[in-house]
């Protein structure tokens, strides 16, 4: 496996890299999430490249919880490695914004809703941050997590629209025994935070058990899953959206394919799941 820092270092293996070549985005700290993205990008493409970069343009001013953001290279290494993983790219801060740097890429109406609206700017920084990783990698697959679903539809959106070459490959939510959605930012919840923490994915169930059940109102839904949610004194509401799953407009009445998706605080993570229906 080899370990490039340098955009220099990537541009000159090129040359002899196999094809297909599948690309693995992440910020590191990886747990199965990340490694059923790795699995899948292994049984597709003849080489897999991981980039591990903890990206400060996609974390708000003054960078949220970048400070904070888990980090663990070594670990992640062996855990690449294990994998079969042909190349990690990690280059430093300065490496992909260097002094003078002032492109960014806004992606439009997509961006502007539900983590767009409660982390204004996000969006910019993951679109311009994929941008250079898709060139300077230049991979014929990037794999995306469900789990953040509304930046697999920010990405697909910027690599049509920029007609960057690459098929976007979403993978399905992995998650605990217990249904809760595994994160980086999991490490940051106590025993008593992951127990409340259940309640996002308790949420959405009940959502779809609504909805199994023939509720094909919205608003009853989001009511009733509001007041699961409330009942944990643990959790605060962020947002919570049924909307539809392609444009992300809010919806009235269940007719069409919806993403059920929210943010809520427990302790001090904030933490995102989401089902579709
Ligand atoms: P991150 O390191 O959090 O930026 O995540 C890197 C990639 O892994 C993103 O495409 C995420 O959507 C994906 N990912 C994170 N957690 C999970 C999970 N529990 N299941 C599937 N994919 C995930």
């Amino acid at each position: 496996m080899k370990v490039i820092d340098a955009v220099a270092g990537l541009r000159a293996v090129h040359q002899e890299t196999g094809r297909p070549l599948g690309l693995v985005p992440t910020m590191g700290c990886l747990h199965e999430g990340h490694l059923a993205l790795v699995r899948r990008a292994r049984s597709d493409n003849a080489t897999v490249a991981v980039s591990i970069f903890v990206n400060p343009a996609q974390f708000g001013l003054p960078y949220d919880d970048f400070s904070t953001y888990p980090r663990d290279m070594e670990s992640d290494l062996s855990k690449l490695r294990e994998e079969g993983v042909d190349l990690v790219f990690a280059p430093s801060v300065e490496e992909i914004y260097p002094g003078g740097f002032e492109t960014s890429i806004d992606v439009g109406p997509i961006a502007d809703k539900l983590e767009g609206k409660s982390r204004p700017g996000h969006f910019t920084g993951v679109a311009t941050v994929v941008c250079k990783l898709l060139f300077i990698v230049r991979p014929d697959r990037a794999y995306f997590g469900q789990k953040d679903a509304q930046q697999c539809l920010v990405v697909q959106r910027l690599t049509a629209d920029l007609d960057l070459g690459a098929e976007i490959v979403v993978v399905p939510t992995v998650r605990e025994a217990d249904g809760l959605a595994l994160s980086s930012r999991n490490s940051l919840l106590d025993t008593e935070d992951k127990r409340a923490a259940l309640v996002l994915y308790r949420s959405l169930c009940l959502a779809r058990e609504l909805w199994r059940q023939g509720e094909g109102d919205a608003e009853q839904i989001r009511r009733q899953m509001r007041s699961l949610i409330e009942s944990e004194p643990l959790a605060r509401i962020d947002y919570l959206s049924i909307a539809h799953s392609k444009s992300l407009e809010e919806l009235e009445i269940i007719d069409r394919p919806a993403l059920v998706s929210l943010a809520v605080w427990i302790g001090q993570a904030r933490l995102i799941d989401n089902i579709l229906l």
